[in-house]
């Protein structure tokens, strides 16, 4: 056991992202059906956990990002209420979120800061969680977080339970172009036009092939987002951004998640940089691990 430590909280893109259906009855009623392939990256936040002092009454979040909220709201404070309960754990943390993570931004930047708190109270108190517990805990804390444990390559429906490994052997460099403003999960479900969903599972089906094969050409082709058309539209600038990508240079580009960061795929470091340097908008160059 230890009174503080300090993790990385590396996040994911989406490289395909089916709108599958909602889900009408049982006890996901109201959730989506969902076909995404995910891919770890190598930007992360970092999270410093500590374990505060018998006179604290209740946790401490500290980000510098002011759109982080800093009370019983974040994730990471939900961990820690849900940990505490289910192991009957007391005492309080401060847990301070160094943000490189876009917010708002499609990138899973919540989900991925709770897993990384509920690995972090693993080792505070000496929980011992396996890996099934890890995914236990975390899909109570929210669809995206289950990912997190393995990172990698998943196919994820993010609601029927299927987290499937894929076996992936291809590099990919990008680069994240970050706009000024969010896209707030809620509103990007709402605009979701049902006629056109669940057309494009082929194309997921030759992402997670081209991913095993190392067909960075197959992988380019099959990249796409059904959140897109929806999201387009109201936010114009976007489609600006990700047409912007595709002029600079990058073979292909596309939203993450529900927006608002537009992947655009690089063929190496040196291309990823040069794109960045090219578009109008705040950039990240990243790449995926290993
Ligand atoms: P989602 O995971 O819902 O698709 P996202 O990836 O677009 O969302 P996040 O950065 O995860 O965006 O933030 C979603 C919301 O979660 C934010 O509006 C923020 O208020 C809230 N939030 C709570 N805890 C955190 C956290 N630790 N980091 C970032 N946002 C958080």
């Amino acid at each position: 056991m230890k009174n503080a430590i300090t993790v990385e909280s590396p996040t994911r893109v989406t490289l395909a992202l089916d709108i599958i259906r909602k889900l009408d009855v049982g006890p996901l009623r109201g959730y989506h059906e969902l076909g995404i392939v995910k891919r770890q990256i190598t930007l992360a936040d970092t999270l410093r956990v500590e374990l505060l002092g018998d006179d604290c009454r209740h946790d401490v979040i500290e980000c510098g990002d002011p759109r982080v909220p800093c009370d019983a709201s974040n994730i990471c404070v939900k961990a820690c209420n849900l940990v505490r309960e289910k192991f009957a754990r007391r005492g309080f943390l401060k847990i301070s979120i160094d943000k490189r993570i876009p917010v708002m931004g499609g990138m899973a930047g919540g989900s991925a800061n709770a897993a990384a708190a509920l690995r972090a109270l693993d080792k505070i108190w000496g929980l011992g969680l396996t890996r099934d517990k890890f995914r236990e805990l975390g899909r109570t804390l929210g669809m995206d977080v289950p990912f997190f444990f393995d990172g990698g390559t998943a196919f994820d429906s993010e609601s029927t339970g299927v987290l499937e490994p894929i076996d992936a052997n291809l590099k990919l460099h990008m680069v994240l172009a970050v706009p000024g403003f969010g896209v707030s999960t809620k509103e990007a479900y709402e605009s979701i036009d049902y006629a056109r969903a669940a057309k494009n599972t082929a194309l997921t089906d030759t992402m997670r092939h081209a991913l095993r094969a190392g067909d960075f050409d197959g992988a380019v082709k099959s990249m796409h987002n059904d959140f897109e058309i929806h999201v387009f539209e109201r936010y114009p600038r976007l489609k600006e951004i990700r047409d912007g990508l595709l002029r600079a240079g990058c073979p292909a580009a596309c939203m993450s998640g529900s927006g608002s960061t537009i992947i655009g795929i690089a063929y190496d470091c040196r291309h990823a940089e040069k794109i960045a340097a090219a578009v109008g908008c705040k950039t990240i160059v990243t790449e995926t691990p290993g």
